[in-house]
């Protein structure tokens, strides 16, 4: 049996273990156009800003691919036959698989703006993007930085950190608009500030000026900035081109049931290209997460390995880091108030900046749905696992010490003292 994944992120990878651990004698082929190994691309900003190599990037020692004798091959697949059952290589020759998984991941999706193909516009996603974002924005004095996701907010910390002037366009009235409330939003905003970058809320590129490369950015308020170096920040795409003519159904992404099977026989996707026919309750079709991404190809690789298994992702979690505010959020939070919802919060400052915990329930069951974090860690699995239980509103205040996570090695720091601090109902702002 000959298993093929194209996708050596950390969908592909999964999936290859899970194969092997099940399947010792079994031929596993892993094939990708980025890089001949696997990156762990969510610590490449700390590359950029020289905290890291890119070696310490590679999650697995060249000895781990031997040792589980899963080839590695360095090439783009420009065709899928899938009836055929073969991929067709750029470089190589065709490749014939009994089983194959398509974990081909994102592209930064940019919107068809006039001037986009400039020298010294571009995005953050693949290895390629991160040699280039050295070589052309090391030097660059002043940048414009479109898009306040979390790529965004790193992209702007990292040239911060070469002194780079930064303009952040975003399109919304306030920060992380869609994901939490307006208190929040401020804080973030502010914390932005203290860093010393340009936060530009309702504000859209309208063009890119410049003769060959980049000089400035035309905004929908009407401004003109200057830029030598743009990042385009405004979200990915399933990385699905290629596939036009494979016959397997697709939509946004590469369509999938529970079990990550496509349309085609024998041929399964997962990870940032896939999209949900039917989606879980309360989950996107598409969930371009690094955590989504491991147990999506840990449940395609019980598929190839013949023992099919259906996706089930848990409670949603997340987490980010703004500048120097870390932000955690678990099930679900939302950013408005609504009757629907009972919300309690309590906020403090400490030494390192400030820290604030959010606890929503639903009002009809007092069952808590979600808490969000914002500079301070809780333990994700226990919130998870009271989430899932459905416990009270009062219990999990009660309990929330247990949720405190205590690093190794640094000072621990503990969950504020909710029971002294009066709750505040609902009706934020
Ligand atoms: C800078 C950055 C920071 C991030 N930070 C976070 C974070 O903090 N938390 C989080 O949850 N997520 C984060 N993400 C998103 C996360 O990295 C992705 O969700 C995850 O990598 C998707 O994994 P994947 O294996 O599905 O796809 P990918 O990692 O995209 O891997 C797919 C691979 O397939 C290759 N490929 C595609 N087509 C072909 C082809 N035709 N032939 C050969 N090879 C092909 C691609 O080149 C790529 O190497 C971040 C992403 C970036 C770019």
């Amino acid at each position: 049996m000959h298993i093929a994944i194209v996708g050596n992120g950390i969908t592909g990878v999964t999936a290859s273990r899970v194969v092997r651990r099940r399947h010792p004698d079994w031929r596993i082929t892993v094939i990708s156009d980025e890089a001949p190994t696997h990156y762990a691309r969510t610590a490449w900003m700390y590359v950029y800003m020289g905290h890291l190599t890119r070696e310490h990037t590679q999650p697995y020692a060249e000895h781990f691919w031997t040792d589980n004798r899963i080839e590695r091959v360095h090439d783009r697949v420009t065709h899928l036959d899938a009836r055929g059952k073969t991929l067709r290589l750029q470089k190589g020759g065709p490749l014939a698989w009994d089983r194959l998984l398509l974990a081909t991941g994102s592209i930064p999706a940019f919107y068809g703006w006039p001037g986009q193909d400039l020298a010294g516009i571009q995005g953050l996603y693949h290895l390629q993007d991160l040699d280039r974002m050295e070589r052309e924005a090391g030097s660059a004095k002043r940048a414009v930085v479109v898009g306040g996701g979390l790529i965004g907010v790193e992209m702007a910390e990292m040239l911060r950190t070469r002194g780079t002037h930064v303009s952040f366009l975003i399109r919304e009235g306030r920060y992380m608009a869609h994901a939490m409330p307006k208190r929040e939003s401020r804080l973030l905003e502010h914390e932005i500030a203290r860093h010393h970058v340009d936060l530009h809320l309702r504000t859209e590129p309208v063009t890119f000026q410049g003769k060959d490369r980049v000089q400035s950015v035309r905004t929908s308020t009407d401004v003109t900035l200057m830029a030598d170096w743009v990042g385009i920040a405004t979200g990915v795409r399933p990385n699905i081109d290629w596939l036009k003519d494979a016959g397997i159904d697709t939509a946004r992404g590469i369509l999938v049931d529970r079990q990550m099977r496509t349309s085609a026989p024998d041929v399964f996707a997962a990870g940032d290209c896939a999209e949900a026919r039917e989606p879980l309750a309360g989950r996107a079709a598409i969930e371009p997460l690094w955590y989504t991404g491991r147990i999506q190809g840990a449940t395609a690789g019980m598929g190839l390995a013949g023992s099919p298994t259906p996706y089930a992702p848990g409670v949603f979690f997340n987490s980010a880091k703004f500048f120097d505010i870390e932000w955690q959020v678990v099930g679900r939070i939302a950013p408005e108030p609504s009757p629907e919802i009972v919300d309690a919060y309590t906020e403090d400052e400490t030494p390192h900046g400030p820290r604030l915990i959010r606890l929503q329930a639903d009002t009809a069951s007092g069952a808590l749905l979600g808490v969000h974090a914002l500079g301070i860690r809780l333990r994700q699995s226990v919130i998870s696992d009271w989430i899932a239980r459905g416990v009270s509103l009062d219990d999990a205040l009660r309990d929330l010490p247990l949720a405190s996570f205590d690093p190794e090695f640094s000072r621990a720091i503990l969950v504020p003292d909710l029971s002294r601090q009066s709750q505040r109902i609902a009706n934020l702002g």
